[in-house]
């Protein structure tokens, strides 16, 4: 193995030059990415308006349909009212009138169901409290017919725009300041944004708390860059929410559905970033960095993705599709060296101030198509004992699997966010020399049909 900062593989290394340039410019294939996996992002999600009902989680998590029910037998069937008044017109969650319970039964059953025929799965992690998880919120900003200012997701796969004031599975604090920045819009005179017309100044907003550390950031996704009186702006919001720690301007100039404009963000408030922690360590939260967004079962799912890779601490780790770098770094303590493999140019720049932030020093970040640098991997003949893989929606591809044979790991922990494509991939490795030893379901999304799943395999000639 040729020493650390020797290495000619084609994708560039990252060793920590950068300050935090990553404040701004994502590129937009980042955020087309996200448009196209929303499972991960859980772009919408479900509102209520009705002051009070929110709290009535009881209302989502029981109420058996009573026997006496059946005397209506022969009545029109009156459908009963969700806990959320715009529950199936935004669209961002299936579940929600379904009690938790069997929510997590039925996802735990349809994994049993797919995953069965290659091995043991553990008892399905549920979330304790399955409500308010998202600890990133956006909301669009437009007008109802009768001109009011209303702030909420578009229905989906449409662009019409449904209110929502309490989602509940969103953080009630983002919700808060949302609904604080649509009461501020009169006095400021900020008109919101129109996409018929391409007129206004307001398209979204979008908070961002840090769970562990409650430092949170709000993003005013803008149509052109000045906001009038921005510093009072800042001043009026803080002071209703004293415990923002960052506003930033995000402008979006471009007739798109995706949320946040290209260019590099301008700060107006705070750092332009804010800190997090997870699994004992920090991470920088950029506006568009990808970051889990429920960071109570995140932990659980990398504490799993870490106990199924079994570390001594003597191995070499790669941790593919690495993001900001949050696997590999909290697996860095446990193992010898680890190298992380990340397409997002700016995910990698964050994955390495997340290593200097730590004081992480067995580890280096990549850029690079993760197939491509395997393959490079492999045909230096690099010795790799344990590979963690998160792939986005669409699974790994052939370039990657093949070449992760021949890299041939004692260990492979895959995570990923999409049963169907994890079972093509699986079909592949369980059929090339690997076993599966065991898996766990991870519900990351409650109220949704999506489900993650961490999977541990094994070489079998060991
Ligand atoms: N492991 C990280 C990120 C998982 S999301 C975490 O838990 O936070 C999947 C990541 O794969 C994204 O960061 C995305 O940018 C990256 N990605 C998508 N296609 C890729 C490819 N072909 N090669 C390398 N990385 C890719």
């Amino acid at each position: 193995m040729e020493k650390q900062g020797k290495r000619n593989f084609s994708g560039k290394k990252y060793q920590g030059k950068q300050t935090d340039s990553n404040k701004g410019k994502k590129s937009g294939e980042m955020n087309k990415f996200r448009e196209r996996n929303m499972s991960r992002e859980m772009k919408n999600s479900g509102g209520m308006n009705e002051p009070g009902r929110e709290k009535n989680g009881s209302a989502i998590a029981g109420q058996k349909a009573k026997p006496e029910q059946r005397k209506d037998a022969g009545k029109p069937v009156q459908k009963k009212k969700s806990v959320c008044p715009a529950f199936e017109k935004c669209g961002g969650c299936q579940l929600l009138d379904v009690p938790y319970e069997k929510q997590v039964k039925k996802k735990e059953k349809q994994l049993q169901e797919q995953l069965r025929s290659f091995g043991r799965l553990e008892p399905f992690i549920a979330m304790e409290n399955p409500l308010h998880y998202r600890h990133k919120v956006k909301a669009t900003f437009g007008r109802d017919q009768k001109g009011n200012i209303i702030s909420g997701n578009y229905r989906e796969g449409t662009h019409y725009l449904v209110p929502v004031d309490n989602c509940l599975l969103e953080n009630e604090k983002a919700d808060a300041i949302i609904r604080t920045v649509r009461g501020l819009l009169k006095s400021f005179k900020i008109k919101t944004y129109d996409e018929d017309t391409d007129y206004g100044l307001l398209r979204h907003v979008m908070v961002r708390v840090g769970h562990a550390t409650g430092e949170i950031m709000v993003i005013l996704v803008l149509a052109s860059p000045v906001l009038p009186s921005k510093n009072n702006f800042v001043k009026a919001l803080r002071k209703e929410h004293p415990e923002i720690t960052t506003v930033v301007i995000n402008v979006n100039d471009k007739r798109t559905s995706m949320v946040l404009g290209e260019k590099k963000e301008q700060v107006i408030y705070g750092p332009g970033f804010i800190l997090d922690r997870l699994c004992g360590k920090t991470f920088k939260i950029s506006p568009k960095s990808f970051y889990q967004v429920n960071p109570v079962q995140t932990e659980k799912l990398y504490g799993k993705a870490i106990e199924y890779a079994g570390l001594t601490g003597k191995e070499k780790v790669l941790d593919a599709y690495c993001g900001t770098g949050t696997i590999g770094l909290i697996a860095s303590d446990h193992a010898k060296e680890v190298i992380g493999v990340e397409l997002n140019r700016d995910a990698v720049k964050d994955a390495v101030i997340n290593a200097r932030q730590n004081q992480v020093s067995n580890i280096q970040f990549y850029q690079n198509d993760a197939g491509v640098f395997m393959t490079e991997l492999a045909e230096k003949n690099e010795k790799i004992d344990v590979v963690f893989m998160d792939p986005p929606r669409s699974g790994s591809n052939e370039e990657f699997l093949t070449s992760l044979l021949r890299l041939s790991p004692r260990k492979v922990v895959y995570v990923s966010c999409n049963p169907e494509t994890l079972v093509r991939d699986l079909q592949f490795l369980t059929k090339h020399g690997y076993r599966m030893e065991k898996g766990v379901g991870v519900d990351m999304f409650p109220m949704t049909v999506h489900v993650e799943t961490v999977v541990g395999l094994q070489r079998k000639n060991m």
